[in-house]
């Protein structure tokens, strides 16, 4: 079947997939006419914010951009203009408590500096606002049980924005699995890139809680679990560093290997200086390769049967689609709070391991 990119979006991404997904208990469904859409304020107008999120907020089907929240005067104009977003619905970090009073934003994005995640996510929440929180979700797992809790209380959704749970090559990387239908199953995940300036954030610890791990590594995590499907019971991890003095406060390369009930197995590999962009799947007669795989586009796939033809989507904007859709239909979600929970658990079990030396328990 040939799938253009819209219609991507409007079937596998926001609609079928979806649809098969339980209830949340404890929300109720949104009264929302058939045509709502949400509308979304994004929290941090940086990289991502600016030449990903906004871009492909003009593509979603079910949400839109309507608020922005910025700790930078000089950037409203441009997004004001470029955007066409109304004054009130412009926030900095100070008022943007104040967004509970507005009723035309209905979920915050939070694109911040990965330390500000956990105060943002709390605030969205007491605002009464549904959030999507950039991964990693926060810093530690407690943070992270705390944001959920938060989101909890106030009877709003929390999603984490895993682009690649609704990316198509990724999609068949999960099914693989009952494909293969296979004994004991080997993943090798990888991910890294140079990176330039040594002044920037994702270097202080403060703000990025660790470096190249936190980052990166957690698309290696998030792959070997879900091609997997089940939760890694161990680790074992190892760090190496080349430049002292701008891995002063982070981890520039880590290595770590995980264990999952049943036999399953995982390599990963991150890192801040030297390239890598790969998942591989092993099971007892075939063998599934994205090479690059983490990309937000060209990500190029074979099996042990051929090259994989799948289609290339705006992941941002399938993404925010996904979560609006579960919003509007009170469905559950694979990329919520609980998730990135999970990861962290793994992350700290990672630097644990680094730390001691020996295999550690997640
Ligand atoms: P940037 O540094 O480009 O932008 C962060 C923005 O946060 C800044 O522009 C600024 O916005 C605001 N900010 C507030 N306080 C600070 C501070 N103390 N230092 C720096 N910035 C501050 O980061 P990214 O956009 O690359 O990353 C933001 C988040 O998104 C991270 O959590 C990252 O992990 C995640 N991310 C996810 C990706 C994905 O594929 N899912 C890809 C890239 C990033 P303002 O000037 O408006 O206040």
């Amino acid at each position: 079947m040939k799938y253009t990119r819209r219609k991507f979006i409007t079937t596998l991404g926001a609609g079928s997939a979806l649809l098969m997904l339980p209830s949340v208990p404890g929300f109720s469904k949104p009264v929302f006419s058939g045509d709502k859409k949400l509308g979304v304020a994004l929290v941090g107008l940086g990289n991502y914010a600016t030449n990903q999120l906004a871009p492909a907020l003009q593509e979603t089907s079910l949400c839109y951009l309507n608020g922005i929240v910025t700790g930078t005067p000089t950037k409203i104009d441009k997004w004001k203009q470029q955007y066409n977003i109304p004054d009130k619905n412009i926030y900095n970090y100070e008022n943007f408590d104040n967004i509970a009073d507005n009723e035309s934003i209905d979920v915050v994005y939070v694109v911040l500096p990965n330390s500000m995640h956990h105060e943002f996510v709390i605030r969205a929440a007491k605002a009464g606002k549904h959030v999507f929180c950039e991964k990693p979700m926060g810093l530690t797992s407690k943070e992270c049980e705390e944001m959920i809790a938060a989101c909890n209380n106030a009877a709003v959704r929390l999603f984490v924005g895993y682009r690649l749970h609704t990316e198509p090559h990724h999609l068949a990387a999960m099914k693989f699995r009952d494909e293969g239908k296979t004994g004991i199953m080997y993943v090798q995940s990888e991910f890294g890139f140079k990176i330039g300036d040594p002044t920037q954030w994702r270097l202080k610890k403060a703000l990025a809680g660790g470096g190249s791990m936190m980052d990166l590594g957690i698309y290696a995590i998030q792959a070997a679990r879900y091609s997997i499907g089940k939760e890694p019971v161990s680790v074992t991890a190892q760090e190496y560093k080349t430049d002292y003095e701008k891995f002063v406060e982070v981890d520039e390369t880590v290595t770590w290997q995980m264990e999952f009930p049943g036999g399953h197995v995982s390599n990963s590999y991150t890192s801040y200086t030297t390239p890598a962009n790969h998942l591989y799947i092993s099971t007892e007669r075939r063998w599934f390769n994205l090479i690059p795989a983490f990309n937000y586009n060209r990500i190029q796939g074979s099996t042990n049967r051929g090259q994989l033809d799948l289609p290339e989507v705006n992941q941002q904007a399938v993404q925010m689609d996904t979560f609006s859709q579960c919003i509007l239909d009170n469905a559950e979600s694979d990329a919520s709070g609980e998730e990135g929970l999970k990861d962290l658990k793994v992350i700290e079990a990672v630097y644990k391991s680094i730390q001691s030396g020996t295999k550690v328990k997640v």
